[in-house]
């Protein structure tokens, strides 16, 4: 049978009042309010997209699921860590103005944002994990102390690990620093000689120093390199790539094991929502306005196992769609299947599922 998926049909048109409400429907359906217990520092893990981004899902529409929380007496706050590419989200300082300025703190939501990876992205607590990359991760610190979570991820493609949802919310969004950069330690990316104008931008972007140019191209020092994607993020000219069928599978893999590091401890304690609404080719990492949407909006998912929640709303994609999403995004060598068979590997969840469809 699988685990219970409950699903809302729902579209970003009916607008945030309509969507926020049927997540709290999607709330009382799969009875998640068991997951809370009064006084629990409680993690509303979302995601307040990137300056300029306009496909992320804004802070009206987890209005109803906070006021759940609230009703449930818990202490929640809303939260994310910083990225490692530079940007607004890059410190808590500019991560939490950006979150303000979008409504996601107490004026907006009634509940504060909190960076739970602390100031600049290194308050972190290793977790043990039977792994099998890793039998430790590093978690932002606030994560592993809160006693429970309520994981709000938005549905895209992504750049790297070809589907951008739970796991990937879980697994790099709830990471430290340090936890990011051994996700992406596999994914070294390479200048195309010919394809490179030389114009610098790569190398004015990169946090690590790792690009130099010299009278012909850019070249990247894979030893100096972390793997961030911001040189793939600010190319304008196709010119930086990856080898994405090695790196895809180790990244999908290591995204999985972080994950697990990041619930450990919170059995029962975890509900997870998927807004599978304004799917863009990208995620909301993309400092891009308007991002086409690569299928019409489908709905909003909800369930207690992160690897079911995802793996439902891939499927509920690509029939929409009647493609597979690789095609859908433009990168046919890209591959889902990394996260969600190394996740059912580890012992995170279930592919299997119920989709529990509710009016
Ligand atoms: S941003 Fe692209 S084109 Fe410009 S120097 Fe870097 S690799 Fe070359
Ligand atoms: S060269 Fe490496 S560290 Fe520098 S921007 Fe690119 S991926 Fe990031």
């Amino acid at each position: 049978m699988g685990s219970k998926v409950y699903f809302i049909k729902a579209s970003v048109a009916e607008g945030e009042r309509v969507l926020s409400e049927k997540a709290r429907r999607l709330f009382h359906a799969g009875a998640f309010g068991s997951c809370f217990k009064p006084g629990d520092f409680t993690a509303v893990k979302v995601h307040v997209g990137e300056e300029t981004n306009n496909t992320y899902i804004t802070a009206p529409c987890f209005k109803g699921l906070v006021e759940e929380l609230q009703a449930l007496r818990t202490k929640p706050f809303i939260t994310d860590t910083s990225t490692l590419y530079t940007g607004r989200r890059h410190n808590a300082i500019d991560h939490t103005t950006l979150a303000i300025e979008r409504g996601f703190s107490v004026e907006g939501l009634g509940v504060p944002f909190i960076a739970s990876d602390g100031l600049f992205g290194t308050a972190e607590t290793p977790v043990r994990i039977a792994g099998e990359l890793d039998q430790e991760v590093m978690i932002a610190a606030d994560i592993v102390r809160c006693q429970s979570i309520l994981s709000v991820a938005h549905f895209t493609g992504h750049v790297a690990t070809c589907a951008g949802a739970t796991l990937k919310t879980l697994g790099m969004g709830c990471a430290s620093r340090k936890g990011k950069m051994r996700q992406h330690s596999a994914l070294k990316p390479h200048v195309k000689r010919g394809v490179c104008t030389r114009c610098g931008e790569c190398h004015r972007h990169c946090p690590a120093d790792a690009i130099t140019l010299d009278e012909v191209m850019a070249h990247i020092d894979q030893d100096q390199c972390i793997g961030c994607a911001e040189c793939v993020a600010v190319c304008r000219f196709g010119a930086v790539i990856y080898d994405w069928q090695q790196e895809n599978a180790i990244l999908g893999k290591s995204v999985a094991e972080h994950a697990l590091g990041a619930l450990q401890g919170k059995d029962g304690r975890a509900a997870f929502f998927n807004f599978v609404v304004s799917v863009t080719k990208d995620c909301d990492c993309f400092a891009r306005a308007n991002m086409r949407k690569i299928v019409d909006d489908i709905g909003i998912l909800a369930s207690r196992d992160p690897v079911a929640i995802d793996q439902a709303a891939i499927d509920l994609v690509e029939a929409r769609a009647g493609k597979p999403l690789p095609k859908l995004i433009g990168n046919r060598r890209l591959n889902w299947h990394y996260q969600i068979e190394h996740a059912v590997k580890i012992g995170l969840g279930s592919a299997e599922y119920e989709l529990v469809e509710i009016e």
